[in-house]
């Protein structure tokens, strides 16, 4: 019988690159061809449906029936033209993944045909029977059941045969089931709030978008070597293979030249995603072999979110067709780097201005500072609470656990813009300043952006760093949906722009002057969010040391950092936003808690069963081996040739005989701990019995089977190498 890793091995070295057609050389002419966009509707709207989807898509207003109908006309006739026959709500349930159900676009006919048709019915809402996404308990009566309603901030699009339309997902009752439906409060909120406080410098704005521009890192692995690990294809990630004797110490392929399997594969993606209207700019190999990124230019938060869930679906798909698998697990392979996903974040008004952006005069540098000062004071009140949002089973490997970020929450600003806060927590005081000490302070703001120019100073270890015109957060996991961290962090700074035009408003009630009083809020604010700024190594002990003088958290488990999203001051938060009840948030946590729970039971079985049922008897059928041959050569020596023969011989018996013996009884306790586990109601605590009591034989286990793959014969060994996995020609 051949080791189904040889099999594997041998398709893979067999494969040749797929290369793919564009439908026209130049991207701008077939850029959104797949898109209900708005010149499309335009095109396919009366001037009255066209300008009612606009309004909506403005104001987040409702759609009239009697327009629903009309716009679905124009929609059905714009995608039958395509060759559409089927129509789906596209929505992100609590799950990793996006969902959808295609129905076809026919109803009964009067005479046993059916009539093509797509009512505005049909387009704003729909109830799929998905019954079985988490919820947290908060579905449990028939009166809740959930439907989807149509996003119009989302433009519709085509996927082969089938009309999607981007929608929220929400109970009967009004419980968000969802990612999109809570990101969109929090964006309408930071909205409202964004937009009045620019009020204090540009009576031209009236509405404030948020910005998201991701960074996606993913591995491609072959798919014939894919399938031939089990963890991998049920986990997504190798819970056993030892190092490989070079990975990524020379550097050689962090922007390396790409291979032509996988360049075939980026090419693809492009012209899948360019008819999509995703507008995807780079690609590169990262750091660790086989691991690779891509990334938009950013777009409005919402239309982010969407894209980056879309193009991963695509990712998924194009992958097979190259016969490719992509995973974008934060640690798929033990020893080198993890995937993350960088999310770049600015806000930036309906005049074109990005307010996290310097400006050209000491005004719209004031604002700059304004936003940047309060971003800082967002993250300071909320730094738990965000981490909480990109904490996961899978992300745990990245969070806290020697690579990028540590698990405590910091910003990095860059040592202008840090000396700009310097100064003004310094120069501002309570009372009047003099007109000497107002001109120095205004000449110091306004040159913030020459100074930024050359100073591109960048700190890749902060997991929030400013970059210019952007803060980028960087602790995001590569698997995650977007929406989380947007979410918290979107209503953060909602909450605090809020708290800012109070505390403005009551020193200019109280007589202070305008500038006067920006002025003295952002020193307090600059004072009160000092222990948040840290320029050094965050990958360093001595920030670890520091941070827990300063009273930061360090919170490296996932069901402690999940505990934030339940504290008071997140409830509150929350509720006065309007975004999530008591009860919702509660429930959606609890899934939170589930799903961290599932991952690690789902890890501890695929090890259990990958140990005893493909690696034991590897161990034992080579041991068997080895014994056969001390016992064939004891029959034909003399004892005093046999000793220095077969010593070494007769070590490696017994250390294989350690490694199984270890295996077996740790595998043994594992399954102990997981019923002690499983027997506990209280979700947080059972998460939390899975953390510290189960968790922790996945790497013991690990241990001696790498310790293994090192002896046994490698034409025995059943499951591809590391070296095999990460290098693709
Ligand atoms: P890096 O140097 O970190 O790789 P890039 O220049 O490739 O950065 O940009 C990363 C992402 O940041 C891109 O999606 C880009 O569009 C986005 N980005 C640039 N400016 C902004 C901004 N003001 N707000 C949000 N995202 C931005
Ligand atoms: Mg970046």
């Amino acid at each position: 019988m051949t080791v189904i890793r040889f099999k594997a091995l041998e398709k893979s070295l067999e494969r040749k690159p797929v290369y793919s057609k564009p439908p026209s050389n130049k991207t701008s002419d077939y850029f959104g061809m797949n898109v209900f966009d708005k010149p499309t509707m335009q095109r396919y709207l009366a001037k009255e449906a066209y300008e009612h989807v606009m309004d909506a898509i403005e104001k987040g207003g409702r759609i009239e029936r009697r327009m629903a109908d009309q716009i679905a006309a124009g929609m059905e006739t714009w995608a039958t033209e395509r060759g559409v026959t089927h129509y789906t709500h596209w929505f992100h349930p609590l799950t990793e993944g996006t969902a959808e159900k295609h129905d076809a676009f026919i109803v009964p006919g009067d005479y046993g045909g059916v009539f093509e048709n797509f009512s505005g019915k049909a387009l704003s809402q729909q109830e799929p029977d998905a019954s079985s996404f988490p919820s947290g308990g908060l579905r449990n009566t028939f009166e809740a059941r959930g439907y989807t309603a149509w996003d119009p901030s989302s433009p519709a699009f085509i996927i082969g045969n089938t009309l999607s339309i981007p929608t929220i997902f929400v109970s009967y009752t009004g419980e968000a089931l969802d990612h999109k439906t809570p990101l969109l409060k929090a964006l309408n909120a930071v909205d409202k709030a964004a937009t009045d406080v620019c009020q204090f410098f540009d009576k031209n704005i009236t509405k404030v978008q948020a910005n998201l521009g991701w960074e996606q890192e993913y591995f491609l692995i072959d798919e014939a070597l894919y399938s031939a690990r089990p963890d991998l294809s049920l986990t997504d990630r190798t819970l056993m293979g030892h190092s490989s004797a070079k990975d990524q110490q020379l550097d050689d392929h962090y922007f390396g030249s790409i291979p032509e399997r996988v360049t075939a594969f980026m090419q693809a993606l492009e012209i899948e995603a360019y008819k999509l209207g995703i507008p995807l700019k780079t690609r590169h190999n990262e750091v660790a072999p086989n691991q690779y990124e891509v990334a938009p230019m950013f777009e409005e938060c919402n239309l982010a979110v969407d894209h980056n869930m879309l193009v991963m679906d695509i990712m998924k798909r194009i992958a097979r067709q190259h016969n490719f698998q992509v995973i974008f697990h934060e640690k798929p392979f033990k020893g080198i780097n993890g995937t993350g996903k960088h999310n770049n974040w600015s806000l930036s008004t309906n005049t074109g201005v990005v307010l996290h952006s310097p400006g050209k005069n000491p005004k719209s540098n004031l604002q700059f500072l304004t936003f940047t000062v309060n971003t800082i004071k967002a993250v300071h009140d909320h730094a738990d609470l965000l981490r909480a949002s990109i904490a996961s089973a899978s992300n745990a490997h990245r969070l806290g656990a020697n690579e990028a970020p540590p698990a405590i929450i910091s910003v990095f600003l860059g040592s202008e813009v840090s000396k700009m806060l310097d100064q003004l927590e310094e120069q501002v005081t309570n009372r009047k300043m003099t007109p000497d000490e107002k001109t120095a302070l205004k000449l110091d703001i306004g040159r913030i952006p020459e100074l930024l120019l050359d100073n591109t100073d960048r700190n890749r270890t902060s997991p929030f760093a400013f970059t210019g015109n952007r803060f980028e957060f960087r602790a995001v996991g590569g698997s995650a949906n977007c929406s989380s961290p947007m979410l918290v962090l979107n209503a953060a700074m909602a909450a605090q722009l809020i708290e800012f035009k109070k505390d403005v408003d009551k020193l200019v009630d109280k007589g202070v002057k305008k500038d006067e009083a920006i002025f003295q809020v952002l020193r307090d604010y600059i004072k009160a969010s000092k222990a948040i700024r840290f320029e050094g190594n965050n990958y360093s002990e001595d920030w670890e040391k520091e941070a827990a003088k300063r009273g930061l958290t360090n919170v490296k488990d996932v069901p402690d950092s999940l505990e934030a999203y339940l504290s008071d001051k997140s409830k509150k938060l929350f509720k006065d936003l309007g975004i999530f009840s008591e009860k919702e948030l509660e429930g959606r946590t609890e899934v939170r808690f589930e799903n961290y729970t599932m991952k690690i039971q789902i890890e501890s079985r695929v090890l259990g069963d990958l140990a005893i049922n493909h690696i034991v008897p590897v161990a034992i059928e080579y041991q068997n081996i080895l014994m056969e041959n001390v016992s064939k050569q004891k029959s034909i020596f003399s004892e005093a040739d046999l000793n220095d023969m077969v010593g070494n011989r007769i070590d490696t018996i017994k250390e294989i005989s350690t490694h199984i013996s270890s295996i077996k009884e740790k595998v043994g306790k594992m399954i102990e701990a997981r019923k002690k586990a499983n027997a506990i109601e209280d979700p947080v605590e059972k998460a939390k019995a899975y953390n510290k009591k189960v968790y922790p034989f996945l790497d013991d286990i690990r241990y001696h089977i790498d310790k293994l793959e090192l002896v046994v014969d490698d034409n025995l060994w059943p499951l591809p190498k590391y070296r095999e996995l990460l290098f693709t020609r």
